[in-house]
């Protein structure tokens, strides 16, 4: 499996910045984790709607923005008679105002289905599981896995959620970690998102074997994510948009 990184800061995108969004690939079969602002900019279309399917970890802003474009993109090219198959997007069914809206939207060409905690979704060789976290919405962490890779993507979520991921993520090639904040940064160690120190953590007791920052406030310096992770979990990497992740 591959990773590239499409989108890696939050609550805005900058130039060269987009909120988050990864596209995972196996062979033919492409995922997107999240449709972050700006992350529309660096897919190839149509092409890449071509037996696309998106995964929605929650429905807060900087995750799902450019999926309204995206879906207004797969409308235009299946009038054009280049889109033949509608995209598949998986998303949560809460907060209800959010996903109603979402589904409203006429000028698309998609498909949707509810996510839960135990839901499981089989496409072609991928298996895709989830796991609830304490986030102030419906939210959760992805396992994608081709039986013999797997990566962990946690989305957002408060360190409460701290076991159920490190269980979740067990052993796992690539864990894909939030750290939206620094401990200098000053807040309580449970609140809504994590330190680059509390992802190295969950990486450390969940043995996996890289992890993966991302989720960076835009007026930080990447480098500090770095060093307060490096000091926890010694094979970790900073996420930026266009870099592409081999898994071994
Ligand atoms: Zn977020
Ligand atoms: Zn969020």
């Amino acid at each position: 499996m591959k990773i590239k990184i499409l989108g890696t800061q939050s609550p805005y995108s900058t130039e060269g910045h987009n909120c988050p969004g990864y596209m995972i690939t196996s062979g033919d079969t492409k995922i997107i984790l999240d449709c972050g602002s700006g992350i529309n900019s660096l897919l190839n279309f149509p092409n890449d709607l071509k037996d696309l399917n998106i995964i929605i970890s929650h429905l807060h802003r900087d995750h799902y923005n450019d999926l309204f474009n995206l879906l207004y993109a797969s409308f235009v090219f299946n009038k054009q008679g280049r889109l033949e198959k509608r995209i598949n997007v998986y998303l949560p069914e809460t907060p209800k105002l959010t996903y109603e809206d979402i589904l409203s939207e006429k000028d698309s060409y998609a498909k949707y289905e509810v996510i839960a905690e135990n839901k499981e979704i089989f496409i072609n060789n991928i298996k895709i599981t989830f796991s609830k976290n304490e986030h102030p919405v419906e939210t959760y962490s992805i396992k994608i896995t081709d039986g013999v890779q797997t990566i962990i993507y946690t989305s957002d979520t408060s360190y409460s959620s701290k076991d159920k991921i490190v269980q979740f993520s067990n052993k796992a090639d690539v864990l894909i970690s939030e750290a939206s904040l620094l401990v200098s940064h000053g807040f309580p160690e449970i609140c809504n998102h994590l330190t680059a120190k509390q992802a190295a953590t969950i990486a450390k007791e969940a043995n996996v074997k890289k992890l993966v920052l991302t989720h960076f406030w835009p007026e930080e310096e990447l480098n500090n994510y770095y060093k307060e992770a490096k000091e926890v979990f010694d094979n970790v990497i900073v996420a930026k948009e266009k870099n592409e992740i081999e898994i071994e």
